[in-house]
């Protein structure tokens, strides 16, 4: 027990022999359940979260090891609690003792550690961020050695409520300089900047603990899930801290299901998009009456000094927009969340700045049975990205290609169960596209019906799409051979029929040709290319003489 984790942390922590559980996770899935008193009958009528009535894992091995994977360490480097927040509180009571102690801070910043020191008894030493509300390294340095007994050293980076971002070779030079304080970098926002995470460096040090949650790009804040990433024996003094089953089961099956590797892309295009509003929300704030300056930001949000204050907060209380006004940090200083396309427009024309957009279409499904995982998205507006991956080759080629002739962006992941055969991935995924496409067609208002026939080489093919709301399939064709590598010809006939029930279209398809190959890809091409027409945007008339459409 040499490790600098040892020597500052609490002697009672050391000494403390962590509560035991009798938990085994193994047993949850097999085992006769009778050693936690338990109730063995549902909570409810009705659907209820999977084994609600047992005592969830306290660090769920499935969950520790995705996070592990996504946060580029090994398990025993990462602790997952209620939140980032809770991580806060377990470093301030693992470390600082009452009344000796003291954990470092950079105000303004973010308030959970004043108040896990506060409620520990520690002390708070500060070195403000400097008049541009920027990280200066030397100030906090000098701080932290003047004051002695600095356990805990916290650097919000990106920074709430400021947006700005510290340099990671800043942060590595502090470690290596207060080399007995730990350092603790909240990454809260770290999906939303440039920068590239600390947590793979964390293991590997002694004073280096990497805060992450699910709350900011993960969308998660309800769940309350985050992580510490660290050196196993800071982790393994913290497992003595918290609380003995700090993760609740709903929360643990979310978590996995947003780390999915199917989810993934739609993660990162989310991510994306929320900095492609922020980028377009700085733009046309920078010309209102109201904003004074707006401060850089790698997060989800801006940091905004407003000229006419009050006025501005009338205003904004006349649209309903809450925001967080920050009056004791600088007067009318304002940090306002970067929200969907359509708030932020309300945003704007609260502060007299109009940046109208057409509405989105655009939505995400996910579709989980037995035989399939599946996390679709389409943007009709945008013909990139198109990435699939179903893990049969030629299908992922076909579903490409729809969304190229289409025109339209399609991130779509499928795990499914190709040991058993293609059926339930080709079906399922067609089902998915189908329904991501309803939704992002919404009332249809501006859609239209259409059709494309198309040759290839020796075939012909025909793709007739009406957008009408009532499902409706024919397919007419006939292939020579049963498979094309890995996909069964058959399912063309009925990937059109999934397509057109959870799209609720008609679509009609036929082919005639000699290769099947060719055939195959000419169905999915002119589909595409139907599709291309049927929803591009003409109007905003609804196509339809009764005015409504599915
Ligand atoms: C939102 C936030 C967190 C933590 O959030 P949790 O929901 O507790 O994971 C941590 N640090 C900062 C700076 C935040 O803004």
């Amino acid at each position: 027990m040499t490790s600098l984790a040892y020597d500052l942390a609490r002697p009672e922590i050391i000494e403390l022999v962590p509560y035991s559980t009798g938990f085994d996770e193994a047993a949850l899935a097999t085992g006769v359940l009778l050693y936690a008193n338990e109730n063995p009958y549902a909570p409810m009528t009705g659907a209820a979260p999977a084994n609600i009535n047992r005592y969830p894992a306290p660090q769920p091995r499935a969950l520790i090891a995705r996070m592990a994977e996504v946060y580029g360490v090994v398990p025993e480097n990462i602790i997952a609690g209620r939140g980032a927040d809770e991580a806060i509180d377990i470093l301030v009571r693992t470390f600082c003792r009452p009344e000796t102690d003291a954990i470092a801070v950079a105000p303004p910043t973010f308030g959970a550690y004043a108040l896990a020191a506060r409620l520990q008894g520690a002390r708070i030493v500060e070195a403000p961020l400097d008049d541009a509300f920027r990280f200066d390294a030397d100030r906090f340095a000098n701080a932290v050695e003047a004051a002695g007994d600095v356990k805990l050293a916290f650097i919000c980076s990106p920074a709430n409520p400021t947006g700005g971002l510290v340099d990671n070779e800043d942060i590595l030079a502090l470690c290596d300089r207060l080399s007995r304080t730990i350092i603790v970098v909240d990454e809260a926002y770290i999906e939303f900047s440039d920068a590239a995470s600390l947590a793979g460096a964390a293991p590997a040090r002694e004073n280096l603990v990497v805060l992450r949650t699910l709350s900011k790009a993960y969308s998660l804040a309800g769940a309350r899930c985050g992580a510490a990433v660290a050196h196993a024996d800071i982790i393994a003094l913290l497992k003595k801290v918290i609380a003995v089953y700090p993760l609740p089961a709903p929360t643990i099956e979310a978590a996995l299901r947003a780390l999915s590797p199917v989810q993934a892309p739609i993660v990162r295009q989310n991510v994306a998009r929320i900095i492609e509003e922020r980028e377009r929300v700085r733009e046309r704030l920078a010309a209102s009456p109201f904003v004074e300056r707006i401060y850089p930001s790698a997060a989800n949000f801006l940091f905004v000094k407003t000229c006419n204050g009050d006025e501005a907060k009338r205003r904004l209380d006349k649209y309903a927009i809450r925001v967080r006004w920050f009056d004791a940090i600088a007067p009318g200083a304002v940090r306002i969340t970067i929200g969907a396309p359509e708030e932020n427009d309300l945003l704007l024309d609260a502060f007299d700045a109009p940046g109208q957009i057409r509405p989105a279409r655009r939505s995400a499904v996910r579709r989980e049975t037995r035989e399939t995982q599946i996390a679709a998205s389409v943007d009709l507006d945008r013909a990139a990205p198109v990435a699939v991956s179903t893990g049969l080759g030629f299908f992922d080629h076909m579903l490409e290609q729809v969304a190229q002739h289409g025109g339209f962006s399609l991130i779509l992941q499928c795990a499914g169960d190709l040991q058993v055969d293609a059926h339930h991935t080709i079906e399922d995924c067609m089902l998915a596209l189908g329904e991501a496409l309803r939704q992002a067609l919404g009332d249809r208002r501006g859609a239209a019906r259409f059709g494309m026939a198309l040759p290839m080489d020796e075939t012909r093919a025909e793709a007739l799409i009406d957008l009408s709301g009532r499902p409706y399939a024919k397919f007419e064709g006939a292939f020579s051979a049963p498979l094309i590598g890995d996909y069964p010809t058959q399912m063309t006939a009925h990937a059109m029929r999934s397509l057109a029930d959870s799209l609720r279209a008609a679509i009609h398809i036929s082919v005639v040709g000699e290769n099947d190959h060719h055939m195959t890809e000419a169905c999915f091409k002119a589909l595409g290319r139907a599709l291309r027409q049927a929803i591009r945007f003409e109007s905003d008339a609804i196509p339809s003489t009764k005015g409504m459409l599915g």
